[in-house]
């Protein structure tokens, strides 16, 4: 099989800006997120069964996910969150596996921003978080979205600790510092992994 590399990070790390440097040094990449939206897309099977259990509101006109409606049903509702979770979860996982399998590049960088979260560390042979400290993240998050530091951290508080990432961490990507100093780092793991895929995976 491919040699599957795991790339994780707290919200505003940079996973996003990491990965798409390992991209264009010839890393396949698959993007957890992408899958999470293509298995409730109009007409998947998914979004199917999530019409028959919560009912047609939950679906616009358009015959797509309403996403707001969707969200305002869990968001108190511990159960209905959990039902959610067990269709969604295993459809994900598998398409996660199948994408990485399918990769032609010679090896896959997979970006789970949940990975800790959602232990899929199994899913891959080697994980790299990219890592700043909280003050970094609420900072950048803050200037991307336009929104209060206050939600920032609420969202940071609510995922996995820095030091739970790092526990799980084969490689650290330090992302408090220029950009052209962190993708030297990029580099130097890219070719570590191009190694390592010939050597084991081939
Ligand atoms: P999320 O999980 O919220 O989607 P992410 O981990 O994918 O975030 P990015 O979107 O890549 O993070 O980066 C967050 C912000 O920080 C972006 O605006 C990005 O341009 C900026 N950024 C990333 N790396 C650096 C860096 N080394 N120096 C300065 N700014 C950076």
């Amino acid at each position: 099989g491919q040699l599957v590399v795991g790339l994780t990070g707290g919200i505003g790390s940079g996973k996003t800006t990491v990965a798409n440097e390992f991209q264009r040094l010839g890393a396949g990449l698959v993007d957890a997120d992408v899958i999470a939206r293509q298995v409730v897309a109009k007409g998947a099977p998914a979004l199917a069964q999530i019409g028959a259990h919560f009912g047609t509101q939950v679906i616009d006109a358009a015959g797509e996910l309403d996403r707001a409606a969707l969200r305002a049903l869990v968001f108190d509702n511990e159960a209905e969150r959990q039902w959610l979770n067990q269709l969604l979860h295993p459809i994900i996982r598998q398409q996660m596996i199948a994408e990485s399998q399918n990769q032609q590049e010679p090896y896959t960088l997979l970006v789970v921003p949940l990975l800790v979260e959602n232990r899929l560390q199994e899913l891959c042979q080697r994980i790299v978080v990219v890592d700043v400290p909280v003050s970094t993240q609420v900072q950048r998050t803050v200037a991307r979205d336009n929104v209060s530091d206050q939600s920032a951290q609420a969202i940071v508080n609510r995922q996995a600790s820095r030091w739970q990432r790092l526990r799980a961490a084969d490689h650290v990507i330090s992302n408090n510092r220029p950009f052209e100093l962190v993708a030297k780092d990029v580099l130097q793991l890219h070719r570590h992994f191009l190694e390592f895929a010939t050597q084991s995976y081939s």
